[in-house]
């Protein structure tokens, strides 16, 4: 792509966001996080709770608008971008709310959509009726991890992934990998099948890392673990060799086929998610599933911690890029927040958000200049337990009552997602450093402290209109009112 067309379709996409700016009435919002992080779940339940608000049913007394008593509508507006699914909102509120009760179906691919608000003007010349049209877009966190692969040559990204291996957790699961690179060489004549087992067994690596027993964080590319529909396509079959940077690149090698279809992913992956999704974003929230790491014992806090500092590092991604500072992120809000609080008493969600602060402190510091306010939260989307005293022996202990979903096993009882239970969730640590200790050995998941059941999302009671009330949360409003609360004023 030559620079010319690069401004031809930035002039495009400018113009567009110009309108949305001097009518002040247009926000992107961006939701990622890696799979099972609980990006489904918190999209809808934030339309299902704006939609409730606006018909005046809302409980999100933090969100200003809505708790002033100027929010008069919530309505949801065809989807604008013609080639992006629409984010299947009544399929995952049917799931969540209709009788079966169960969790929605996870994000895989990239999906919009716009829901419009009516306000009251707070305060001002302009005082009266507004409205603020919201573009929600949900895309896989994997994806937002290949960003900074735009500033790196095909060497350089070889010998990073390389060296990630090294550690105690990873170096086990990337052995059949490591020892199939070891019987080629770069400079051997490249074959289709080579580099078909190559990639294999680099997605199987890639894959092994993320299991839940593992929850280590996730290295790009990342369509390899999320493909979207670039399944078993060129671009995504491809793999790191060990290759010093400059190195001569004879034609017809396998280095010099991996390296055109490591430049192939970026031109033909990486860019046009940049270009068409994440450069027009202007909030983000990125959600962690801290309680998955924290469950996984101290190997996988500290990989959690990395894996932060590599989101926040592909927000900085490409500035140094000709094409970057042509398509410059204009994210002038991050939102960091643990997701699943509900899996804690309320005396321990503080405690989750101190440690998301430790785990991202870091990477934050090191973002300085990035131009963005960023904040830290612990929440659920939708709250799936509640809280009670229970008599355990001659102690009362603070305890968190749900319905375990079919299958999972407390205390050896195996439940049938009809019955509820009461389960005393631990607590977590009340100085947030904790949570690295004793790292000399990742701990096994059956050695872990924190134990975490998982329950069905609630049965919700009909309100006087007759519509159910909506999804119960912790926290989603404060969640709201930093995300959105300054365009509602
Ligand atoms: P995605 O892959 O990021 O879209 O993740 P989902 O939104 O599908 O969430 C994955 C799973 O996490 C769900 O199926 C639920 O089991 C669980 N989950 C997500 N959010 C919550 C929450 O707020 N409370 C509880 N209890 N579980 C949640």
């Amino acid at each position: 792509m030559n620079v010319l067309s690069l401004l031809t379709q930035e002039t495009r996409v400018s113009a567009a966001s110009l309108a949305d700016f001097i009518a002040g009435t247009g926000l992107r919002l961006g939701v990622t996080g890696l799979s099972r992080s609980g990006k489904t779940v918190f999209i809808t339940s934030l339309i299902h709770n704006l939609l409730r608000a606006g018909a005046g049913h809302g409980k999100l007394p933090v969100f200003r608008v809505h708790a002033e008593g100027r929010m008069s509508g919530a309505l949801l507006k065809p989807q604008p971008d013609d080639a992006v699914p629409r984010f299947a909102y009544e399929d995952h509120v049917r799931a969540l709310i209709g009788p079966d009760r169960r969790w929605p179906e996870s994000t895989r691919r990239i999906s919009e959509l716009r829901l419009t608000l009516e306000f009251e003007r707070a305060t001002g010349w302009f005082k009266g009726a507004r409205s603020l049209t919201i573009d929600i877009v949900d895309y896989p966190g994997e994806w937002l991890l290949d960003l900074p692969l735009l500033d790196k040559t095909y060497a350089t990204w070889s010998r990073e992934t390389l060296a990630a291996t090294d550690t105690y957790a990873r170096r086990p699961l990337a052995a059949p990998w490591l020892d199939f690179l070891k019987s080629i060489k770069p400079d051997d004549v490249e074959s289709e099948d080579v580099a078909r087992t190559a990639a294999q067994l680099f997605t199987d690596y890639l894959r092994a890392s993320k299991a839940e027993h593992f929850a280590l964080s996730t290295l790009p590319p990342g369509r390899f673990l999320m493909p979207g529909d670039l399944e078993g396509s060129p671009a995504l079959t491809f793999s790191p060799l060990p290759v010093a940077e400059g190195v001569e690149i004879g034609e017809g090698t396998l280095l010099a086929m991996m390296e055109r279809r490591y430049e192939a992913y970026k031109a033909h992956v990486v860019r046009p998610f940049f270009r068409d999704h994440f450069a027009r974003l202007d909030r983000q929230i990125v959600l962690v599933d801290a309680l998955a790491a924290l469950n996984s014992g101290a190997g996988a806090v500290r990989d959690l911690e990395h894996a932060l500092g590599d989101v926040l590092a592909a927000f900085r991604a490409g500035r140094a890029s000709l094409f970057a500072q042509i398509f410059r992120p204009r994210i002038d809000r991050i939102l960091f927040a643990a997701t699943k609080a509900d899996h804690l008493h309320h005396t321990s969600h503080d405690r989750l958000e101190a440690i998301l602060r430790v785990l991202t402190a870091r990477a934050i510091a090191r973002a300085e200049g990035l131009g963005a306010g960023i904040d830290v939260i612990a929440l659920a989307a939708v709250r799936a337990t509640r809280e009670a005293r229970v008599k355990h022996g001659r102690e009362t202990l603070d305890a968190i009552v749900g319905v375990p979903m079919a299958g999972e096993v407390v205390d050896g009882k195996i439940f049938d997602g009809e019955t509820e239970a009461a389960i005393f969730p631990g607590e977590l640590p009340d100085d947030p450093r904790h949570v690295f200790r004793g790292d000399a050995l990742a701990t096994p998941a059956d050695q872990a402290d924190y134990r975490f059941v998982r329950f069905r999302p609630p049965a919700l009671p009909l309100q006087m209109d007759g519509q159910p009330q909506p999804l119960p949360h912790i926290r989603l409003d404060r969640a709201l009112e930093f995300l959105l609360g300054d365009r509602l004023l």
